[in-house]
């Protein structure tokens, strides 16, 4: 079998009219690749936000001529080291690069499970969890279906209640990144030591999700690295009482210093980050200092499902847990369901706001959303997507790579 043509798909989509005011469109960026039997693999970039989609199109196009036209689907690691090792830009690691070697390594997955008839979670190993337990994710854009900016302690504690009312018993939220009046906050005031009136408005927040979910319910304090070492550690102590499951992105990581010094200043709390940590070269620092207790790896952006599990397992021998980073399209979704139904170090699910709107629950015809906060990795053959071809050709531009 081999690969002999692949389709790049850029969509551009709305989430919600309120954060399309402040984010524009939400992009993500899907690959579909077919062998000369027909079968059919889809894959995803994790560039769906922030700035980059474009270059990931270029990079896709370069690494797809470059090492997978041609190609047996089977010799995953073969192509992934390839691409690592041939395109130069692999040698490191960064975004673009890797979420182009992401989506094609997912898309070669899909092909696999497709030809074998099994699905993924299978061909990892088979299934260690029987259902996934997931959160509800960045609450503080209400929950489900429509995004709004929160401002008030009030409103946070209404979307923490929704939540747990269709089940959910761990929610996430950002208690920094909007103003009181529900505008995005200006990112430079929350570097270095934060002033007061950021703290006090932080803490209320988190008080009233605390206080409107009680005690049973876990709560992640997200911090999406806007906070350094200082203003991280001042949130963290200011919420010491909250009984915190997890602070995420509390700090940079562009190196593992300052994650390492946040967790000596502070080691009763427990840090988790990821979603800019690329390759398990990346990891292998935040694990032997012991600076992380809960890996969040974007199989979308880490490398792909090859690569995801390999993060996961060596988390494993240092007692470390994995909840993948899911911030992007359905691909997204179920690459991490997959490998976190196969691993036996799997933490908890996320459930982004994302994956309850409708643009994003149209880009395939199927469409896994929680039941009760639990989600169940499918039986159906590869990752059990297809792709809304439809919906594709209203809302995405494509490239075509062919032999
Ligand atoms: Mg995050």
């Amino acid at each position: 079998m081999k690969i002999v043509s692949a389709e790049i798909l850029s969509y551009s989509l709305r989430l919600g009219e309120d954060i399309h005011k402040v984010q524009g469109d939400w992009k993500p960026l899907l690959l579909r690749l077919t062998t000369d039997e027909g079968i059919v693999g889809l894959g995803e970039a994790g560039l769906a936000y922030g700035v980059g989609r474009r270059a990931g199109v270029g990079m896709l196009h370069d690494m797809i001529e470059a090492f997978v036209i041609g190609r047996d689907p089977f010799d995953r690691e073969a192509i992934w080291n390839d691409m690592q090792r041939r395109s130069f830009w692999g040698g490191a690691a960064g975004p673009v690069v890797n979420a182009a070697m992401s989506a094609v390594d997912i898309a070669l997955w899909d092909i696999a499970g497709k030809a074998l008839g099994m699905p993924v979670w299978k061909l990892l190993g088979g299934r260690v969890q029987a259902d996934l337990r997931a959160y509800a994710s960045q609450i503080q854009f209400g929950w489900e279906e429509d995004f709004f900016l929160y401002g008030q302690p009030g409103q946070y504690a209404d979307a923490a209640r929704k939540a747990v009312a269709q089940g959910y018993d761990a929610v996430k939220v950002d208690p920094v990144m909007n103003t009181e009046d529900g505008e995005l906050e200006n990112p430079d005031r929350l570097k270095g030591a934060l002033d007061k009136a950021v703290i006090n408005r932080a803490r209320a927040r988190m008080e009233a999700i605390r206080d409107a979910v009680g005690p049973d319910v876990d709560i992640i304090l997200e911090l999406h690295s806007f906070t350094s070492l200082t203003g991280s550690q001042q949130l963290a102590e200011a919420c010491a009482d909250l009984d915190l499951f997890m602070v995420e992105e509390a700090v940079n990581y562009n190196s593992d210093r300052p994650a390492r010094t946040l967790k000596q200043r502070c080691p009763q709390v427990r840090l988790a980050a990821g979603e800019r940590i690329f390759t398990r070269w990346q990891y292998r620092g935040y694990l032997e200092d012991g600076s992380l207790d809960m890996l969040q790896p974007d199989f979308c952006l880490a490398g792909g499902i090859s690569e995801g599990r390999k993060i996961a397992d060596m988390a494993h021998a240092y007692e470390v847990t994995i909840q993948g980073h899911v911030c992007g399209g359905p691909v997204s979704s179920l690459a991490a369901m997959h490998i976190e139904t196969a691993i036996p170090n799997f933490q908890i699910h996320e459930h982004h706001i994302n994956s309850t709107c409708a643009d994003n629950r149209h880009i395939c015809h199927e469409d896994y959303q929680p039941v009760q906060g639990r989600l169940v990795a499918p039986d159906a053959p590869g990752l059990g997507l297809t792709l809304n071809d439809a919906f594709a050709a209203r809302h995405a531009s494509v490239v075509t790579v062919k032999v």
